[in-house]
């Protein structure tokens, strides 16, 4: 199934062309309709999948680029896959001019985080741990998030980021879209997408 027959802006099409991507990978087939009719969704998929493309193309039609605000949270397990996901969102988001997308990660100057911040992100890519210290600190506001997103759900919890990525949730106001991605379901997994999702559609590829 080709990008062309989703309900995709024009533009991010013709973007996904000049990256070479024409044919949707199969977690992207299943999942970029709901994800920008704004379901949950809870998807199995493994590094490899196009997982990273399925929720940024859903993720990036939801921005409102003239809103300096997060609006959307993307929560990693580690800096590496972090960075690898904000570089894919960047490619992705070539045509939306404007847009920012900000990697929130350990080890890095918080106080640079800190100014990078104070200039708004529209979107937050990060770990849990240095996510969570900048929403105690007050420099990273998620009153108008719309969507939230784990990434490699199942390494997270075997990371035991459990407290932080609650501690995060706790500071998201109201219920917004939730879209967890695992390379495996187990009964934590199930348990966390209850705790966080409404109604998710579950997929499995
Ligand atoms: P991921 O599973 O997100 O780590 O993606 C694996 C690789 O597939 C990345 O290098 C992507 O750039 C690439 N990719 C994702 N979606 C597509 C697609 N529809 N067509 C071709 N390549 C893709």
């Amino acid at each position: 199934e080709k990008f062309s027959s989703v309900n995709l802006s024009k533009k991010m099409v013709e973007n996904l062309q000049k990256l070479g991507y024409e044919y949707m990978t199969e977690i992207q087939a299943q999942s970029i309709g709901p994800i920008l009719e704004k379901q949950d969704v809870l998807a199995k998929a493994k590094t490899g999948s196009g997982k990273t493309a399925a929720f940024g193309i859903g993720v990036l039609s939801h921005i409102d680029v003239k809103r300096f605000r997060v609006q959307s949270l993307i929560l990693c397990p580690t800096r590496e896959l972090a960075q690898q996901v904000a570089k894919e969102l960047r490619n992705l988001a070539k045509f939306q001019h404007n847009i920012k997308i900000l990697t929130l990660i350990g080890g890095e100057s918080f106080g640079k985080q800190l100014g990078s911040l104070a200039h708004h992100a529209h979107i937050v890519v990060g770990t849990p741990g240095r996510v969570l210290k900048h929403l105690n600190k007050g420099s990273l506001s998620l009153d108008e998030l719309n969507s939230f997103v784990l990434d490699e759900a199942d390494r997270m919890l075997d990371m035991g980021f459990i407290e932080e990525i609650d501690g995060v949730v706790s500071y998201i106001p109201q219920k917004v879209q939730t879209l967890l991605f695992s390379a495996t379901y187990d009964d934590e997994i199930l348990e966390i997408s209850k705790k966080y999702q409404v109604d998710p559609l579950s997929i499995t590829t």
